[in-house]
């Protein structure tokens, strides 16, 4: 009997713990990747990391230097981490001292939406995925050549994959 109680009482915390840290659906991830501006905040939540979630969808910012890409020299191709599409290349990622992952042009014209930003008190521009419309981070006017422009991006907004040799 009091073996059935212990057992009982395993099986509820188990239970709860589970429900506590729940994983998204697949349904939802599978949405989140196919029909991105189909989900809610709410899903949102439920598909992203706090931390990708108040980059992503409340144009929150990283603090420099604590990424996981602004130092990645590897190569490979960076998507968005919310909705997978094809963001940037390796091969115009570049050391801006930053400490944001920065890019002097985006995988293509399309992938990438800009947006005027006033907000802060400063004249910005403000860089989105195209596809899902999550935050990633502002472009400026004093990247390399040959653009000349430097895309300042969050590495929470990003997915890297590396190159298959
Ligand atoms: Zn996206």
């Amino acid at each position: 009997m009091a073996q059935k109680m212990v057992l009982c009482l395993l099986l509820c915390v188990g239970l709860g713990c589970a429900q506590s840290s729940k994983a998204p659906s697949k349904e939802l991830l599978e949405m989140a990747q196919k029909d991105p501006k189909a989900l809610s905040e709410t899903q949102w939540k439920e598909v992203l990391t706090p931390q990708q979630y108040d980059v992503c969808r409340l144009k929150g910012t990283e603090r420099a230097f604590t990424g996981d890409l602004w130092n990645n020299h590897e190569e490979g191709e960076y998507y968005c981490t919310a909705c997978g599409a094809h963001l940037f290349q390796s091969n115009t990622k570049f050391d801006s001292g930053t400490g944001w992952p920065s890019f002097f042009q985006p995988a293509s014209k399309t992938a990438i939406k800009e947006i005027r930003d006033t907000s802060h008190g400063m004249i910005r521009t403000e860089v989105t995925c195209a596809r899902c419309d999550s935050h990633l981070g502002h472009v400026f006017e004093d990247g390399p050549r040959p653009t000349g422009l430097r895309y300042c991006i969050n590495s929470a907004s990003l997915k890297f994959e590396p190159a298959k040799n």
